[in-house]
């Protein structure tokens, strides 16, 4: 692919193959219709983590305002500059987040999807108490038992939740990414129950191979990042 300027790089990747915010938009509502679902319950979350600003910036030019980082910093590096030159754009934190950057991550992010600790929730309680605003927040659960993922264990995921309640954190709802290697239904699925019990009713679940059958599951924020912007450039 050549590099030109403005639009064009991102325009000229999507006849390349990829797929493009409107068709995209396009499968969300078709997946909302096939299960009955209102398309104004789902939103979508471009995940624009380590791709090009320039299909970052096409994307924001094509009106999208709703963006999703897994890295504070990156995030930090990205968005106040991009804030300056679009209005409205809502940032959603889906990475870990360590308690020592969670005073940058209130800073910057509307929402943040990996609440999966009491420390976490504790700190974040303190700063929004001390910020007097805060982000939505997500309790993420590890529905796959993974060692190497973030997330609560599910045993723990009732009590996380109402641990922020108790904290005057009240959450919007649950996170997960399933194990790459497993069918996602049943985590949506599992997902699912969790909130029910807890009166949850916000689903952060699904992503580019699985946000159709995420919403079949009842997702509220499906995480979308390669099938609108194109493969993720290693290193
Ligand atoms: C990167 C990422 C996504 C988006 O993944 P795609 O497969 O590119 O859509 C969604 N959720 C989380 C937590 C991610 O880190």
């Amino acid at each position: 692919m050549t590099e030109r300027a403005g639009l064009a790089p991102a325009l000229f990747f999507l006849a390349d193959g990829g797929m493009s915010l409107s068709d995209i938009r396009d499968r969300l509502e078709a997946a909302c219709a096939r299960h009955g679902r209102d398309p104004s319950g789902v939103t979508l979350i471009a995940v624009s983590k380590v791709q090009p600003l320039d299909r970052v910036e096409a994307v924001l030019a094509e009106g999208h305002r709703i963006f999703g980082e897994n890295r504070v910093q990156e995030a930090q590096g990205k968005w106040p500059a991009l804030r300056e030159e679009f209005d409205g754009v809502e940032l959603h934190l889906i990475g870990p987040l360590q308690t020592n950057k969670a005073r940058a991550a209130m800073e910057l992010f509307d929402a943040i999807h990996t609440v999966d600790r009491p420390k976490l929730a504790q700190t974040i309680a303190r700063l929004a108490e001390e910020m007097g605003r805060c982000a939505d927040i997500f309790v993420q659960v590890n529905t796959g038992g993974e060692d190497q993922k973030a997330g609560c264990h599910i045993d723990e995921a009732d009590a996380l939740v109402a641990l922020c309640r108790n904290l005057k954190l009240p959450p919007r709802g649950l996170m997960c990414i399933p194990p790459v290697d497993d069918a996602p239904a049943p985590h949506f699925a599992a997902l699912a129950k969790i909130a029910e019990r807890n009166g949850l009713t916000g689903l952060s679940m699904g992503m580019s191979g699985d946000f159709e059958e995420a919403i079949a599951h009842g997702a509220t924020h499906v995480r979308v990042g390669s099938a609108i912007f194109g493969d993720r450039v290693p290193g």
